[in-house]
């Protein structure tokens, strides 16, 4: 942490809810969440339960968003989700390029550039996660995967966009796996993403918020989050059980 950057932490459901599972853990959430700023927390729903996030956190000082957007403005693109649409309903964040997007949906560092661009020309804020796959990191490679991934954003929008963009190192071995980076781990990634960002802009590396994800609970949040260059959190897991995501906000503030 740093205290020129405001931390966040950011909730990715994945596919899981219901709106009575989603109804109860929010009531939760908004109760325990009350005592942190507005801008601070943040959950990202599956698209269908955009419109119940809205009406529930609407008057909290929590913020939503989605898990994914359309590169496209409109069209015929069946299944997709635009932009647009997403601020429609009051969304700020768009999780964009997230590693099982990567991997499940082929999606690539061009179409996760473009999807960026489409987020930022639409007001919203993306959370762009980058990081390595196991064998990338003992393979010696994190640094060049990390790097080329970063590029490709910052190739297509430039430092202004990456100045309203979050971005989010994941190494994909840590997500949903209950091994988490160690703090030292983590913090070298971060350090190293925050300078590729000052090479294009040292104003805008200074106050983009960098987050961790992979395997962040109650009992280890706090020890990441002090590292100077992490800045939150993208929480998967935790985040579906209300106290456990409230441990991860507190240790973030
Ligand atoms: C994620 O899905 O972005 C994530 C970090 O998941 P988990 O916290 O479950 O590892």
């Amino acid at each position: 942490m740093n205290a020129q950057r405001t931390p966040l932490v950011a909730g990715n459901w994945k596919m899981h809810g219901s709106l009575e599972a989603n109804a109860a853990l929010l009531a939760e959430v908004v109760k325990g969440a009350a005592v942190f700023g507005r801008g601070q927390v943040a959950v990202c729903v599956p698209f269908p339960y955009l419109a119940q996030a809205q009406s529930l956190l609407a008057a909290t000082p929590i913020s939503w968003g989605s898990q994914n957007v359309s590169q496209h403005t409109h069209g015929a693109y069946t299944g997709e989700v635009s932009c647009a649409m997403l601020k429609d309903f009051g969304c700020r964040y768009a999780i964009v390029g997230h590693s099982e997007r990567r991997a499940l949906y082929s999606e690539d560092d061009a179409l996760i550039a473009a999807k960026t661009a489409a987020a930022l020309a639409a007001g919203l804020t993306p959370i762009v996660c980058v990081g390595e796959s196991l064998a990338e990191r003992e393979s010696g490679v994190t640094a060049e995967v990390v790097r080329r991934q970063l590029a490709a954003v910052i190739d297509v929008v430039g430092a202004s966009g990456v100045a309203k963009s979050v971005i989010a190192y994941e190494p994909v071995w840590a997500i949903g796996t209950g091994k988490t980076a160690s703090p030292a781990q983590a913090q070298e990634v971060h350090a190293l993403i925050r300078a590729q960002v000052a090479q294009t802009d040292a104003g805008v590396a200074q106050g983009v918020r960098i987050l961790y994800g992979g395997s962040v609970k109650g009992s280890n949040a706090r020890e990441l989050f002090a590292q100077s260059d992490i800045d939150g959190g993208l929480i998967g897991g935790a985040a579906l059980v209300a106290q456990d995501f409230l441990a991860i906000c507190a240790a973030a503030n």
